[in-house]
């Protein structure tokens, strides 16, 4: 039986080698990432490893994103059964214990005794080799390998920046000020923290934002754009001075309660304590002890987020496990050099999935990774031949993200935009990219309708699939 290799035993390397073994397949997997060496952003050698917010996001599946969770479960997805085997408490989010989540895959990838770890770099794509190979180095690729992809694809790499959040200790909060609430009381009721901010505070706060010093940009990294899903904090402060407050840090949903009574009905003094803005802070890891600041991802120089976020009531002796950060993203242009079946069109031997082929988040690179271990499966178990009846229905948002990035053909019938010759830009999971429902279909029945169709379309899929097999 043929083995496959997999670079990379992050989210979606993780769930492709896990697809291919459940189906009976050898996978070695090469990570460069060991006791020494390490990338940018990771800490561990350990499998899929998170390495920003502990939250998969929401696990509602009249979501996008809780939609593809779903229908990923239904696809036996190895992420979406150790996050929800790891999960804390987060709302309607789906947040882990990143420790549990990771020793979870590695130990069920160990035991399927069809997968072996090989802790070393790949510095070059393997053209010349029989076997197939799956390049899942994420947005951190090593910079050998990147620069041997160039070469091959003979273009510019696409880049933009992410940032990531600060994470503080919870027993530094001060609960005199802070209080323990989920907006609108969802999930436990109680599972984020709040710090509040009058306006005179929150004004102080955006200036400081602006004007505190920055983490200076290397030369090749001037010019890279900024990924509007997942924008420093200072650069949203920069575009006005009521952004942040319509954003993350929006007063909606939560009730002080060091200020009971501080709605209609009050005198003025206390309603004026009313917060303007509120700052939340969502549980990191199982025990409890560690709490990431909601949309916090910066690029400010260590000593300035530590001056900075302290002026935040609650938060004035907190002690910060993790500061924020920034990185350069790696991804290559999929609609011109990858078939419909992540395959690399030049050298169909490999095949691209999670983040390097442009699609955005942990959830969103292991759905990638997870068609790419179908797809490879496939097309060893049926001698090569893979037919576009394997392809993911476009109103899964599975399928809708693949045809995103691969600019299938078949969006066009769907009015979607995609098209090869537009760069492409990273993606998260959206109903928009989704096959449209008719159009008379109301607008608070639309949610509802794209889950069901999308749950429906999955089980036929994967039958199909199944069938096609025998
Ligand atoms: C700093 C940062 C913060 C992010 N924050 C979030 C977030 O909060 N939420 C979210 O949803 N998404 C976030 N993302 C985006 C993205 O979803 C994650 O990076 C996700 O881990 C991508 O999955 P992946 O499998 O494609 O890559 P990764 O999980 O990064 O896995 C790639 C693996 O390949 C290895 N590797 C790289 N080069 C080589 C080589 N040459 N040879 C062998 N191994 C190699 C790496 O060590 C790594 O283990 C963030 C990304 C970064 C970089």
């Amino acid at each position: 039986m043929t083995k496959v290799n997999i670079i990379g035993a992050g989210l979606a390397g993780s769930e492709c080698a896990w697809q291919l073994a459940n189906r009976g397949i050898e996978v070695e997997i090469f990570e460069l990432r060991d006791d020494n060496q390490k990338t940018f952003a990771h800490r561990t050698k350990d499998f899929a490893e998170l390495v920003c917010s502990n939250s998969l996001r929401s696990h509602d599946p009249s979501t996008a994103i809780g939609l593809l969770h779903h229908e990923m479960q239904k696809l036996n997805s190895l992420i979406i059964a150790s996050a929800l085997e790891n999960k804390v408490p987060a709302g309607s989010a789906l947040a882990v214990d990143r420790e549990g989540f990771s020793k979870y895959i590695e130990q069920k990838l160990l035991a399927t005794n069809k997968v072996k770890i090989s802790r070393q770099e790949i510095t070059s794509l393997p053209t010349n080799s029989q076997e197939k190979w799956i390049i899942a180095t994420g947005p951190l690729t090593s910079q050998n390998l990147s620069q041997d992809i160039l070469k091959h694809t003979n273009q510019q790499h696409l880049a933009f920046f992410d940032a990531i959040a600060p994470i503080v200790f919870k027993d530094s909060i001060n609960f005199d000020i802070a209080w323990k609430q989920s907006r609108y009381d969802k999930g436990n009721g109680d599972d984020y923290i709040n710090c509040p901010l009058n306006q005179e505070q929150y004004f102080e706060f955006v200036n400081d934002l602006i004007n505190s010093e920055k983490t200076e940009f290397k030369e090749w990294e001037k010019n890279t754009p900024y990924f509007d899903g997942c924008l420093p904090i200072e650069e949203m402060a920069k575009r006005g001075l009521e952004v942040l407050r319509f954003g993350p840090l929006k007063p909606v949903g939560l009730t002080n309660p060091h200020y009971p009574k501080s709605a209609v009905g009050t005198p003025l003094k206390q309603r004026l304590e009313k917060p303007y803005a509120i700052v939340q802070l969502r549980q990191d890891n199982k025990s409890g002890s560690l709490y990431n600041i909601v949309g916090f991802q910066t690029k400010m120089k260590y000593g300035e987020q530590q001056k900075v976020f302290r002026k935040i009531p609650g938060l004035e002796n907190a002690e910060f496990a993790r500061f924020g950060g920034i990185h350069r993203n790696t991804f290559i242009n999929s609609r011109e050099l990858l078939d419909n079946f992540l395959r690399f069109k030049k050298f169909p031997n490999l095949f691209f999935a999670g983040q390097i082929t442009g699609v955005e988040g942990y959830v969103e690179s292991a759905s990638c990774g997870l068609l790419a271990g179908i797809f490879c499966a496939e097309e060893i178990l049926k001698n090569n031949k893979l037919s576009k009846q394997i392809l993911p229905p476009l109103t899964t948002a599975i399928g809708s993200l693949l045809a995103y990035i691969t600019s299938d053909p078949q969006i066009n019938q769907n009015n979607h935009k995609a098209n090869p010759t537009i760069a492409l830009q990273p993606m998260n999971v959206n109903f928009g990219l989704l096959a449209s429902l008719p159009e008379n279909v109301k607008k608070d029945q639309r949610k509802e309708l794209y889950k069901t169709r999308a749950l429906e379309a999955i089980d036929d899929w994967q039958n199909n699939l199944t069938k096609l097999l025998n």
